[in-house]
């Protein structure tokens, strides 16, 4: 459940988890290379008048190119999140706080979803910590084994 109705919330902290798939409406536009679904997990907790502290974690997979050899990677990406949600207009000036339009009637978590996973992606992927990489003569791939441009070295 990633909306909670603010009625809940003051009750007390309410669990938020849920899955978003990659074509949510959520994050569109984004042009994120989404491998599977989003997982969402946290808890969301009333702070203040109209003001909610939510802390989650979120997991994705993100397929794109080894930067060294360029062949398809799927990167794991996991993210701990601790955000404001708040309708109060001080607040907006705030990057760290994401605005909620008064009088609140329910919290949706997405948009920080949204915002925190694309600020996450990892833009330069490698395929292992110790990818060998292209060879910058013939391109071939070292992983694979040594070019005929270097001697191999034992
Ligand atoms: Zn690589
Ligand atoms: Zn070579």
């Amino acid at each position: 459940m990633l909306q909670v109705d603010v009625r809940e919330l003051q009750q007390g902290p309410v669990q938020t988890s849920g899955e978003l798939p990659a074509q949510d409406e959520t994050f569109a536009g984004l042009g994120l290379a989404l491998e599977g679904p989003v997982r969402v997990t946290g808890q969301l907790t009333e702070t203040g008048d109209q003001e909610y502290f939510w802390h989650a974690r979120l997991e994705a997979r993100f397929r794109g190119l080894c930067r060294r050899c360029l062949t398809d990677v799927v990167s794991p990406l996991e993210l701990a999140v601790e955000v404001l949600f708040s309708a109060d207009p001080d607040a907006a000036d705030d990057p760290a706080v994401y605005p909620l339009v008064a009088p609140v009637i329910r919290v949706d978590v997405r948009p920080a979803v949204r915002e925190e996973l694309a600020l996450a992606v990892p833009a330069f992927p490698l395929c292992r910590e110790d990818c060998a990489g292209l060879c910058p003569r013939c391109g071939a791939d070292l992983n694979a084994g040594p070019c005929g441009c270097t001697a191999p070295s034992d």
